[in-house]
């Protein structure tokens, strides 16, 4: 089975080796494994993952991605990619290449199995046909509002419609005229006649086909009258063999509806739909189409804005889909929806970067440094260790000389009582390098601002001297003058200012002024003089940062991934100290 065993490389992500070890077992987990107990299915496992190309991918998607196409692999099945394509006025092939971009990027394979709905198009048509010459369906002319006011509410039955009861011979050519064309959008529709009484609104008589006079990116002008989501997609699971048709919570007052397609139709294959909760996280939303309205109305770049909780945009922003999958995982599958912090998914992200990202240094708001006693051409060539957590990962060197720059944080003309790090007559090591001691200070004069430290250096106190273990209360890092890079740096925060901006009435009411940040004359060691667009690193003691797509060697752009403090590995800790 070749789903998802080959690694995909894309943006600098690394090969991977799929599964990794085996899920727990979950709701959904137990059904497939009974039925493969019982060969309810004759031993096979076939999945799918049916996208409506309407838009790009997002973190909820992948929970989907992840367990349809992980439930495959653990039994040696198959996962469908399908595409939903039956709304030709919001769907668009840019969407779909994007689409599997992102399936690959996380890891997943369907090898042959695409499919379109649209390719279904015409068997569709039949199975309509077939249902009107069994009695099961008609055409109905009502206008949408009467439509509307026909169906009933949660309370009240909805009333049948006049036209409920053309014959078939009616219905036949109607229907046939519908898709010859002859007929206005919004004039007829073909609706199942099931139960215009039923407690269960979607077993109301719901509408099969809808007159839409729009060119489709696949079948351009063939049809003019379009199948519904469900009706397509049950069809759709059966001509396809699916085994269990997975998806979220609010398809379940569907799966009445689903069955009884696929009853009326009899079908050689009836899936079952399963039902999982969807993933929620805090401080975003999860909606395609508020993520449209987002990006026209200019808050973020595009599908890709780092901000943005997509694939595209976490990609952009230096995610890794070794991490999303482990969130993925760790998440589980439950039958109650929740909503998920989204300091989890970083934790995960940190997690994942801390065994890979190779470190350096960079000096993102750069104060001058000089160091008086050094000489004035001299430059060193010092060792520094590429990863604590990963030895294979080597070393490198990093020139140092007698003009510095360290971080503006890290300097305090008067410092209060917890600041350990550099203050005038203070002594801080800089890393991999030497102990150095702040003598004098220079202030813009007109401003009073600190614009350059004076420093003396202990030759003594490098790596390997005699007093190399000297000890001082900070070790700040550093870039030299004449070496460093510069490079802008973008830093994100939550693009909302609450938890839950979905529920807000006007989300442009909640959206945080300061998500994003853009620093222009930061200073990166040189040895990042090749990084190229996905390369990811950790900046000492600042997080981790990736190459954007839109930098280059004559303009270095990173963005900010994630910082270095992990507020769920502490929330976990404070969690089990109390239990
Ligand atoms: P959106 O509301 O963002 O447009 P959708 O459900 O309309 O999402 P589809 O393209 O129809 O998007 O979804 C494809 C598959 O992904 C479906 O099986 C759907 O149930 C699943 N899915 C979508 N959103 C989530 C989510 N937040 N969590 C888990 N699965 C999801
Ligand atoms: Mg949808």
């Amino acid at each position: 089975m070749s789903q998802g065993t080959e690694g995909r490389s894309a943006n600098g992500a690394s090969q991977l080796s799929m599964p990794e070890a085996p899920p727990s077992s979950d709701f959904i987990r137990d059904i497939v494994a009974a039925d493969l107990n019982s060969n309810k299915h004759g031993g096979r496992v076939v999945t799918r993952f049916p996208p409506e190309p309407n838009g790009h991918l997002h973190i909820g998607h992948a929970k989907s991605i992840c367990l349809n196409f992980g439930i495959a692999l653990e039994h040696n099945g198959v996962c469908h990619l399908r595409f939903d394509d039956t709304n030709p006025t919001k769907e668009d092939v840019e969407y779909v290449e994007s689409i599997k971009e992102d399936v690959h990027w996380l890891g997943f394979d369907w090898g042959d199995k695409l499919f379109y709905a649209s390719d279904y198009f015409a068997r569709l048509y039949q199975y309509a046909v077939q249902l009107i010459t069994d009695g099961k369906a008609y055409v109905d002319s009502l206008s949408a509002d009467e439509v509307r006011i026909y169906r009933g509410t949660l309370t009240e039955p909805g009333k049948e419609s006049p036209y409920r009861q053309r014959s078939v011979e009616e219905n036949l050519d109607l229907f046939a005229r519908m898709r010859a064309g002859e007929f206005a959008e919004g004039t007829h529709t073909l609706r199942a006649k099931i139960d215009m009484a039923s407690p269960n609104v979607n077993m109301r008589d719901p509408v099969m086909y809808r007159i839409l006079k729009a060119s489709h990116h696949r079948t351009g002008d063939q049809w003019c009258i379009y199948p519904m989501y469900d009706f397509t997609h049950c069809v759709s699971d059966a001509l396809e063999g699916i085994t269990h048709s997975i998806c979220t919570l609010e398809f379940e007052d569907h799966r009445p509806l689903y069955d009884w397609f696929l009853d009326e139709l009899h079908t050689p294959c009836h899936p079952q739909q399963i039902e999982f909760a969807r993933l929620n996280l805090t401080y975003t939303m999860m909606s395609k189409r508020k993520f449209l309205a987002l990006i026209e109305g200019g808050y973020v770049r595009g599908w890709d804005d780092p901000r943005m909780p997509t694939i595209a945009g976490f990609r952009r922003r230096g995610y890794t889909p070794e991490a999303i999958r482990s969130f993925c995982e760790h998440i589980g599958v439950a039958k109650r929806n929740s909503t998920v912090d989204m300091a989890m998914l970083e934790h995960e992200i940190r997690e994942d970067l801390n065994k890979r990202a190779q470190r350096v240094m960079a000096v993102l708001r750069p104060l001058r440094v000089v160091i008086d006693n050094y000489p004035e051409d001299q430059v060193e060539e010092l060792g520094a260790v590429n990863n604590p957590e990963d030895p294979a990962m080597g070393t490198r060197k990093v020139p140092f000389s007698r003009v510095v720059y360290i971080e503006q944080d890290d300097f305090r003309e008067d410092p209060p009582k917890k600041f350990f790090r550099l203050a005038p007559g203070r002594e801080v090591r800089l890393r991999y390098a030497y102990i150095v001691k702040c003598v004098s200070i220079v202030k813009d004069e007109r401003t009073g601002e600190v614009v350059e430290l004076h420093c003396t250096y202990d030759p003594e106190t490098r790596s390997g001297g005699p007093m190399a273990n000297r000890k001082v209360k900070a070790t700040l890092h550093w870039v030299s003058a004449t070496h460093a890079l510069s490079a802008e740096v973008r830093l994100y925060d939550s693009l909302f200012t609450t938890p839950n901006p979905g529920e807000a009435e006007d989300f442009t009411t909640v959206l945080n002024p300061d998500s994003l940040e853009i620093l222009r004359s930061c200073l990166i060691e040189p040895s990042l003089a090749d990084a190229t667009s996905g390369n990811r690193y950790q900046f000492e003691r600042q997080g981790y940062f990736c190459v954007d797509p839109d930098s280059s060697p004559e303009a270095l752009v990173f963005n900010r991934t994630v910082s270095l403090k992990d507020v769920w590995a502490k929330l976990e800790k404070a969690q089990s100290s109390t239990e």
